[in-house]
């Protein structure tokens, strides 16, 4: 094809033509595929403004994959997610000004900023880091970003209040007798005390977090008669767990209160939570809550496999069939007091 060459001023036969190249961005070496022409009259190379770009938005993507960053595209729709203008945002975020326009324009986000516009995605952090920085912003910002914030929020609220509902509906009808520990399911009360444990250990690994309400429970009913959450617990391979717990912490993360990290142990996959907003121990009477602090103090620091093996040594463990409910029954046997 024909097209000016910029050596011979004049226009030429050009060939493009693409090659390996290792580009810089930022601090780190990129490998791209990147597109040139060359001229067949002066036999030199040349790029144009549109291949240049290319070679570019190439290496950038590969920069961006590598760092999990996010595209401009999403930081835009995040943005109108709350329905905040570029400078609003900014500001809520306590950045320069143009940085939001500069983002969704293409600028690769820095590492610290792309792990807040991450943990803003949770319109529970977004209200979070609005009550902590809402003193700087003007007056008129504030009752528009508030406003904005709150209806998404509700809707996260809504969302939750639903699954939770549905989940309460399909798999805890029990009539809070002898499978929940003579009390009906408390959702709330559940995910409380889990988040209480996980705020107190630190970070829990799920086989651990899946036997302290156990424990929690088990031990609450031998000593007064009945459980804390009316949680229901079956009897899994490596111990004791609570009935639908994987969407239980799943709705956990949802709504912010403990996020997890999956690391690979060999040929399995473990799962490790940590908190992210504090319980509410509210919800709890006092004796209810010096039990659960009874059980933190007591399992602290067993390992995930210490906890598993002396939870296998529990009669109601030992006396239950795989995958069947544990009967609250088992708690006077319990091995603590
Ligand atoms: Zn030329």
């Amino acid at each position: 094809m024909n097209s000016y060459c910029p050596h011979c001023e004049d226009l030429c036969e050009i060939e493009e033509r693409t090659e390996k190249e290792t580009v810089l961005v930022k601090t780190e070496s990129i490998e791209i595929n990147s597109q040139y022409f060359v001229c067949q009259k002066c036999k030199r190379d040349f790029s144009s403004m549109g291949q240049e770009e290319k070679n570019i938005e190439q290496a950038y993507e590969i920069y961006r994959q590598r760092h999990n960053l996010l595209h401009p595209e999403d930081i835009r729709k995040l943005r109108e997610k709350y329905g905040f203008s570029q400078r609003q945002f900014a500001r809520l975020l306590l950045w320069s000004e143009p940085i939001i326009c500069q983002y969704e324009s293409g600028r690769l986000p820095d590492v610290a900023h792309n792990e807040v516009l991450r943990f803003v995605k949770n319109p529970l952090n977004m209200r979070d880091l609005f009550l902590t920085n809402s003193r700087r912003l003007n007056q008129r910002d504030i009752e528009s970003i508030r406003r904005a914030i709150y209806s998404v929020v509700n809707n996260a609220r809504e969302l939750f209040e639903h699954q939770s509902n549905w989940l309460i509906r399909t798999h805890f009808d029990y009539d809070g007798g002898a499978h929940s520990g003579n009390r009906r399911f408390n959702m709330d009360k559940f995910i409380q005390m889990i988040a209480f444990f996980v705020a107190e250990m630190g970070s829990v690994y799920k086989t651990k977090l899946n036997k302290l309400p156990f424990y929690a429970d088990f031990l609450y009913k031998k000593l007064y008669g009945e459980s804390i959450t009316g949680m229901v617990y079956l009897r899994g391979i490596h111990g004791p767990v609570p009935k639908e717990y994987d969407e239980i912490f799943g709705l956990m993360k949802g709504l912010g209160i403990m996020d997890s990290e999956i690391s690979e142990d060999g040929d399995s996959q473990t799962e490790r939570f940590f908190i992210k907003v504090g319980p509410n121990q509210d919800v709890f009477s006092k004796i209810e809550l010096d039990s659960i602090k009874n059980i933190t103090s007591k399992f602290k620091h067993f390992s995930a496999s210490q906890i598993e093996k002396y939870s296998h040594e529990e009669v109601g463990f030992r006396e239950t069939k795989k995958w069947e409910i544990i009967d609250y029954e088992f708690a006077q046997s319990l091995s603590i007091d």
